[in-house]
C-alpha cells in the first residue's frame, strides 16, 4: 500500500494522465490454488493400471489410486513433456473421468486457467481416492500420432497418469501395471516384478523414472544382446508389423554392437543401470525418436534392416537418441530441468541438448559403422547446403528457433525456409563441427571435441542423478579443454543475423562444398525412399514423386518466383505430363541457355501456366577434398581404437 501510494505521488507529478482510468472492463486476477511442487517425500503411493488390450478402438483403460491424500486435492495431467520441450501433453484425449472414495464418487472440477489441473474435493476422512478415465488414442493420422494398431504398440506413460500436485515428481513412488493382449512381448526400462496371464505389474519406481520409461509390446518382436561381454545390458528391442522384418544380419547386429562401444569410448562414462532401444519397424504407428534415460524410442523405416542398403539416411536415429542418455538426460540445462511435468520449461540451450546430441549421433554413426566415411561426408553436404542457401537466417538468429518447439509443435509451415525450424539441431551440429576443429587447429591437434564430452559428460560414472549445466558451464568446460574467447565464438554464431552459415568446420576439416548435377549416392537413396524429389539446390524445390505437388519450396527462389508454393502441384512441364524425369530433363536443357521451362500448376481449384527462369542446371551438394594431408574431419569420423 505505502508502495503504491509512492508511485502515484511521483507518477502524477511527471505524467499527469498515467492514471487516468480508462473507458472499459479491468481485468480479474485469476485465482489459482494449485501448490508448487517441493522436495519432498509424498505420503502415500500411486497405482496405476494401463489396459491396452482394446487395440481395435485404440481405447487405453486407466485405473489409478492415489494413498496419500488429506482431502481436498489437485490432480495434475503432465503437460510439459521431456524431449518435446514443449507444453504438448494430449489432454485433449482424456474421456469418461470419474473420481470416487470408498466407492461413492467425488466431484472434480478442472482449473479454469491450468486447464491441466483438477480439483478433488475429497473429505479430510477420504485418505485414498479411486481415479478412472478413458486415453483415446489416435484412431486416424488425421486425430494425431498413431500409437496402437493391431499388431504393435507404444505407451508413453505420460498420456495415463494423473499425479498430485505440490511435490517434485522423484518424490512421488508408482507401481505400475499393464494390460497386453494376449500373447505379445513387451520392452521397458522397467523391470518386472509379476505376471498374471496377461497382466504384469513392475517393480516400484518413482514418478519420473515412469514417465521417462514407456512400454513398446507386440505381437512380432525380436530381443538382440547389444553389449554381450558388458556388465551393463544394452539391448536392441525390435517390434515389426511382420515377422520378415525382423530378420537382422550379423553384420548389421555388430555394427549396433560396434555403436555401444565406440560411444563409451567417446564419453568414457554410462548413466543407466540397463538400456534398451525400443525400435519399431512399422508403418502403422507412427515414426518417431524420443529419448529417454535408460532407453530410447526409435521408430524409422520399417525396412531399415531388409533393404540395409536404401535406409542409411535414417541410421543416425539411434546414435542421436543413445547420445542422449549422456547429453539431455543425465545432463540437463538448467533452465529445462523442472520438478514436476507442469512448470513451463525454456529451451534456451537446445544447440546443445540438441545440437550437440545431433554432432556425435552423426560422428558416432560413421564411427561404429553404422555410416561409411562417403554417408558422413554426404550426410553433412546436405546439412551445409541447406545454411548456406537458407534466407530465414536474414531475419532471424538461430538462438530464437530454440523456442519452436512451444511455437510449433511440428505443425506443416508454408515458408520453412524463410520462417526457420529447430535450427538448433543441424545448424547446432555445424557450430560443433567448428568448435572441434578449431580446438584441434589450437592444440595442434592434442586435444578434441572428444575431451569436452569426456569431461562433460563422462562425470558421475554409473550414476543417473541428473546433474544440470549453464552456459557458462559449458563455455568453463570449452575453456579447461582449449582456451579461447568461447563465450564470443558462441554468442556470435548463436546471435548474429544475416551472417554466414558456420561452414568453418568444413574448411578447417579439410573440406569444402561443391555442387555437380548428379546427387550423392546416400542423397538418391534418401529422395528414393522418401519419395521425393528434391531440387532444393538448384529450382529451389521439393517435390512429390508422384503427383508433382510441391511439399517445400525456398523463399525467393526461382521456384518462388514461379509461383511454386507447398500444395500447388506441377500438372505439365514444357507442355508434357509432369514426371520427375521430364522435370530434370528440362532443368538440363535450359542450363546455359535464355529459354525459361513452361509449367502448368494447379493451386486449389485454378489452373495456371507458368514461366521458370532458370538456367544454371541441377545443382547437388557434396563435399571436396580441399588441400593436402591429413583432413580433420577424416580423424572425426573414424572409429576410436
Ligand atoms: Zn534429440
Amino acid at each position: 500500500m505505502k508502495l503504491a501510494v509512492l508511485a502515484m505521488t511521483v507518477c502524477s507529478v511527471a505524467v499527469p494522465f498515467a492514471f487516468a482510468a480508462s473507458a472499459g472492463p479491468t481485468a480479474v486476477a485469476p485465482v489459482t490454488a494449485i501448490a508448487t511442487p517441493k522436495d519432498r517425500a509424498y505420503p502415500g503411493e500411486m497405482r496405476i493400471t494401463a489396459d491396452m488390450s482394446d487395440l481395435e478402438r485404440r481405447i487405453v483403460h486407466v485405473h489409478e489410486s492415489l494413498s496419500g491424500i488429506d482431502g481436498k486435492t489437485v490432480l495434475l495431467y503432465p503437460q510439459w513433456l521431456p524431449g518435446n520441450h514443449a507444453p504438448q501433453g494430449p489432454i485433449d484425449r482424456i474421456a469418461g473421468l470419474r473420481i470416487s472414495a470408498n466407492g461413492a464418487p467425488v466431484a472434480w472440477a478442472r482449473d479454469p486457467v491450468e486447464v491441466y489441473a483438477f480439483h478433488v474435493q475429497a473429505s479430510s476422512a477420504n485418505k485414498s481416492i479411486d481415479i478412472d478415465f478413458d486415453y483415446l488414442s489416435p484412431t486416424s493420422p488425421k486425430v494425431g500420432r498413431l500409437e496402437l494398431s493391431r499388431d504393435l504398440l507404444i505407451l508413453e506413460w505420460n498420456s495415463v497418469v494423473l499425479y498430485p500436485a505440490g511435490y517434485f515428481v522423484r518424490q512421488i513412488p508408482v507401481q505400475a501395471s499393464i494390460t497386453l493382449p494376449a500373447n505379445w512381448q513387451f520392452a521397458s526400462a522397467l523391470e518386472p516384478m509379476s505376471a498374471t496371464g496377461s497382466r504384469t505389474a513392475f517393480k516400484q519406481v518413482n514418478l519420473e523414472t515412469l514417465i521417462d520409461s514407456p512400454v513398446y509390446a507386440g505381437r512380432y518382436s525380436s530381443r538382440l544382446d547389444l553389449d554381450p561381454s558388458g556388465n551393463v545390458p544394452v539391448h536392441l528391442d525390435l517390434f515389426a508389423d511382420t515377422p520378415e522384418l525382423l530378420a537382422v544380419k550379423p553384420e548389421q547386429l555388430q555394427v549396433y554392437r560396434s555403436l555401444v562401444q565406440q560411444a563409451y569410448k567417446l564419453f568414457g562414462a554410462h548413466h543407466y543401470a540397463h538400456y534398451d532401444f525400443l525400435y519399431s519397424l512399422s508403418d502403422q504407428v507412427e515414426q518417431n525418436g524420443l529419448e529417454h534415460h535408460q532407453s530410447s524410442e526409435d521408430g524409422t523405416d520399417p525396412t531399415s534392416f531388409t533393404e540395409w542398403d536404401k535406409t542409411a539416411y535414417a541410421r543416425d536415429l539411434l546414435p542421436h537418441e543413445f547420445t542422449h542418455s549422456w547429453n539431455g538426460k543425465f545432463r540437463r540445462p538448467a533452465d529445462l530441468w523442472t520438478a514436476n511435468y507442469n512448470v513451463p520449461m525454456q529451451d534456451s540451450l537446445l544447440w546443445v541438448y540438441e545440437g550437440q546430441t545431433q554432432y556425435w549421433g552423426q560422428v558416432l554413426a560413421a564411427r561404429s559403422g553404422l555410416w561409411n566415411k562417403q554417408e558422413a561426408l554426404d550426410q553433412l553436404a546436405l546439412t551445409a547446403a541447406l545454411y548456406e542457401t537458407q534466407t530465414g537466417r536474414q531475419w532471424r538468429a538461430l538462438q530464437d528457433t530454440t523456442n519452436d518447439p512451444i511455437i510449433n509443435p511440428r505443425r506443416p509451415m508454408p515458408w520453412r525456409d524463410w520462417q526457420r525450424f529447430e535450427d538448433y539441431y543441424a545448424e547446432g551440429s555445424l557450430i560443433w563441427l567448428d568448435a572441434d576443429t578449431l580446438i584441434r587447429e589450437r592444440s595442434q591437434g592434442k586435444r578434441s571435441l572428444d575431451d569436452f564430452a569426456r569431461a562433460f559428460f563422462g562425470i558421475n560414472d554409473g550414476s543417473f542423478t541428473v546433474v544440470t549445466y549453464t552456459f557458462k558451464d559449458v563455455v568453463n568446460a570449452l575453456n579447461s579443454v582449449a582456451p579461447y574467447d568461447w563465450t564470443a565464438f558462441l554468442r556470435q554464431r548463436l546471435d548474429s543475423i544475416d551472417k554466414p552459415a558456420p561452414l568453418d568446420g568444413l574448411r578447417r576439416g579439410g573440406y569444402k562444398l561443391t555442387y555437380t548435377d548428379l546427387p550423392s549416392d546416400f542423397q538418391k537413396a534418401r529422395d528414393a525412399k522418401r519419395k521425393r524429389l528434391s531440387l532444393l539446390f538448384s529450382i529451389g524445390v521439393e517435390i512429390d514423386d508422384k503427383d508433382g505437388s510441391v511439399l517445400l519450396a525456398i523463399w525467393n527462389s526461382p521456384a518462388f518466383k514461379a509461383r511454386l508454393i507447398e500444395g500447388a502441384q506441377i500438372l505439365a512441364v514444357n507442355g508434357t505430363a509432369y514426371s520427375a524425369d521430364a522435370l530434370k530433363a528440362a532443368i538440363t536443357a535450359a542450363k546455359g541457355t535464355k529459354l525459361p521451362i513452361e509449367l502448368i500448376l494447379k493451386i486449389g481449384d485454378r489452373f495456371m501456366v507458368t514461366s521458370l527462369d532458370y538456367h544454371e542446371g541441377l545443382r547437388y551438394p557434396h563435399l571436396e577434398r580441399d588441400g593436402a594431408g591429413a583432413a580433420r574431419l577424416d580423424d572425426i569420423l573414424a572409429a576410436r581404437n
